[in-house]
């Protein structure tokens, strides 16, 4: 038998997803200033970035960034344990454990890594991870890569995570959910599953990625929101791409998860530190963020607006009431076409396709900035009502079933 060719398969995979609209395409921003955007020539409003907060372009923020970088240099030159470890992370790391109520915490270069991390240094074979449906890739991914046995609950709900756990009361359990879950916008019940992980005794992991600097007393995201502390979510992991406006992650949480993460965390061990610029530039973000809550209160307004104007024109809005609010088109076709049309109209929007969400659940992921104004969101309503989109009333409903 002749060997096979990995390209033919390639090429036979690709012609398969371009078929079913499964194609996805890289394109070039020229310039970004907030969710102004110029896309070949053309300028886009956007309305996909997770700036919720309107940082990634603070003059303070960025300020910080180069003051660091004329200090400092711009690479780390080496992993945190070699010599990569500079001032600003362990600045950063102290300023997060205080924002975060934790003891210890450790940053990350990014979120995927973090929580690779946390569950490869956690779990063994033979364990058990039990996760949310519909949890970022990376959590998924995490549980693959420890090799132990990953069950996933129904969306949100906790008789289903109940009976995962309680399938193999024998063996060390994780079970790890979303704060605010990144393509939906929705909150998952924390303090019902804290509980339900103490009765269990199984670690409880929260990745707060949506959460961080739009929920909670000063933005400290959702297990601050629901007012948990280290006893009930002993493992805490967010990013700062999203609300922060810069890059990198941390896990926050006690000494031991923290020194065993340090001594064995293969995708922190084995990586260059993240530019000391970038702690510094982050250290800035989270001081705005604790401070400046007219962010958080604008960008809940501009939500309500949006909501209330969805609303009359009928269409298939979720229940979020997050800066993540998206619109249920069902199948990758209608969704990745409603998106064209509005670009067609200058706003850019992101067609949310499988495997990224649930076959047939394809959508619209609008999402809002605090540097958006209010004649924006009317003008995007504008365009949304001139478009032939399916109503609330007949539009698919999010598929959460296991
Ligand atoms: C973005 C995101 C990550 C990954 O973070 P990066 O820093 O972008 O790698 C992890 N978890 C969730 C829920 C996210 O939305």
């Amino acid at each position: 038998m002749s060997r096979p060719s990995i390209y033919d398969r390639l090429a036979a995979a690709q012609a398969r997803s371009a078929k079913a609209q499964l194609t996805r395409r890289l394109r070039c921003v020229d310039r970004a200033d907030g969710p102004h955007l110029q896309i070949n020539g053309r300028l886009l409003l956007s309305f996909c970035s997770n700036d919720y907060l309107g940082l990634a372009n603070h003059p303070a923020i960025v300020a910080a960034l180069k003051s660091a970088a004329e200090q400092d240099g711009v690479g780390s030159m080496a992993a945190h344990l070699i010599c990569g470890h500079r001032r600003e992370h362990a600045a950063l790391e102290e300023d997060l454990a205080e924002w975060m109520g934790r003891k210890r915490v450790l940053v990350f270069s990014t979120g995927y890594m973090a929580n690779l991390s946390v569950l490869t240094v956690l779990l063994q074979a033979g364990d058990l991870c039990v996760q949310d449906k519909l949890n970022h890739a990376s959590l998924l991914d995490g549980a693959h890569l420890a090799g132990v046995e990953l069950k996933r609950y129904r969306h949100a709900d906790l008789d289903s995570a109940a009976r995962q756990l309680a399938s193999r009361p024998g063996v060390c359990a994780l079970l790890a959910t979303e704060g605010v879950f990144s393509m939906d916008g929705d909150a998952a019940p924390l303090p019902a599953l804290a509980s339900l992980c103490k009765k269990e005794r199984s670690v409880f992991m929260v990745d707060v990625a949506h959460g961080l600097g739009v929920t909670g007393p000063q933005g400290a995201g959702s297990v601050a929101a629901a007012n948990l502390g280290e006893e009930d979510v002993p493992v805490l992991m967010a990013t700062f791409g999203k609300a922060l406006g810069t890059f990198g992650a941390f896990v926050a949480g006690g000494e031991t998860l923290i020194d065993a993460l340090t001594q064995s965390a293969r995708p922190y061990i084995y990586t260059t530190a993240m530019p000391p610029a970038l702690a510094a530039a982050t250290r800035a973000a989270i001081a705005i963020a604790r401070k400046e809550t007219w962010r958080r209160e604008k960008l809940a307004a501009l939500v309500a607006r949006y909501r209330a104007g969805a609303e009359q024109l009928g269409l298939p809005l979720t229940p979020s009431t997050t800066a993540i609010q998206p619109l249920m088109l069902g199948d990758a076709g209608s969704a990745v076409d409603a998106a064209r049309q509005l670009e067609k109209s200058g706003f850019l929007v992101g067609a949310i396709r499988p495997p990224t969400v649930p076959y047939g659940s394809a959508r619209l992921r609008v999402t809002f900035s605090a540097s958006h104004e209010e004649s924006e969101v009317d003008r995007l309503l504008e365009a949304l009502s001139e478009m032939r989109l399916p109503t609330a009333r007949n539009s698919p409903q999010a598929p959460d079933g296991v």
